[in-house]
């Protein structure tokens, strides 16, 4: 069944709205990695520097960057871990819907046609090209 220019790309705006509306509904988002961390602390007084003692952690931290910098968060109770595996959770989110949103451009791109002003367009009719004749064999 043919459709209409028109009609192809309602549908195709309307999956763009579609993509649009859920990344506004996203809640509160973050590209960065949850990572533990072990060990003795720099302080030589502390209790984790006594023979046998075992180091400190694993203490779960928050690595991500903001405006090129590396920024690192600690996360000291399992209620800090939890929003933080949300806001990775919907960036994740967020990646998808970048990703639909660029394939619904690339099909939008790919079927508009490029509308040439008359002017050109009776241009090209005088020179046809003759390419699409191949001979057989
Ligand atoms: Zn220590």
């Amino acid at each position: 069944m043919w459709r209409s220019w028109a009609q192809t790309r309602k549908e195709t705006r309307n999956g763009y709205k579609k993509i649009t509306d859920r990344v506004a509904a996203l809640n509160d988002l973050r590209c960065g990695s949850i990572t533990s961390t072990t060990g003795r602390c720099g302080k030589p007084n502390c209790r984790c520097h006594q023979p046998n003692a075992p180091g400190h952690g694993p203490n779960l931290r928050l690595t991500y960057k903001l405006q090129g910098k590396t920024v690192t968060e600690s996360l000291p109770n399992p209620a800090a871990v939890r929003k933080a595996e949300r806001e990775i959770e919907e960036f994740r989110k967020y990646q998808a819907l970048n990703k639909e949103f660029l394939e619904v451009n690339a099909r939008m791109c790919q079927m508009r046609p490029s509308e040439p002003d008359p002017q050109s367009a009776q241009e090209k009719k005088l020179s046809k090209p003759s390419s699409k004749k191949s001979p057989a064999k």
